[in-house]
């Protein structure tokens, strides 16, 4: 284990071996899950006329089950208020899925007492893990594996 700098992780993220490469053209459209490359970016916008088909890179991670965000869950109070934490997790995936299209929850598993969640972009596991940190204390740590470009997340309490 060892602390992330927030200047770090973005620079890592950059090399996401799962970003969009070179130049797509625009208008293109997720086969399946219907996001939109516009302006340089995926969005949520209505399909528009003409636009060409790919996976999104959150698609394509699903399609291959290579996460970029691991969350694990342990300690008592998550097996005492695991319906209430599991609806904090989903209140945060569909707040950062409304803006960030690339950020999913890939999984939520019980792993013996504990929860692992699996997301699409490090940045949801680490969203998800300030706000369960946030909501209720305990603790939180960061392991980036440089290697595999992935991010892993624990919370203890
Ligand atoms: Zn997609």
């Amino acid at each position: 284990m060892r602390p992330l700098r927030h200047d770090r992780f973005i620079k890592e993220f950059e090399h996401d071996t799962y970003k969009t490469k070179g130049k797509l053209s625009e208008p293109t459209v997720c086969r399946e899950c219907s996001a939109v490359f516009h302006k340089g970016r995926w969005q949520w916008l209505a399909r528009p006329a003409g636009a060409d088909e790919t996976l999104c890179p959150a698609c394509h991670r699903i399609h291959d089950k290579y996460p970029g965000g691991y969350l694990t869950l342990r300690g008592p109070f998550q097996k005492e208020h695991r319906d209430e934490v599991i609806n904090l997790v989903h209140h945060i995936e569909e707040r950062e899925k409304a803006g960030h299209p690339l950020r999913r929850i890939m999984s939520v598993d019980q792993q013996g007492d504990n929860i692992l969640i699996t997301t699409t972009a490090m940045e949801m596991a680490r969203e998800i893990g300030d706000a369960v940190h946030h909501a209720y204390k305990g603790e939180l740590c960061y392991q980036y594996t440089d290697e595999a470009n992935i991010l892993r997340v624990e919370w203890k309490r």
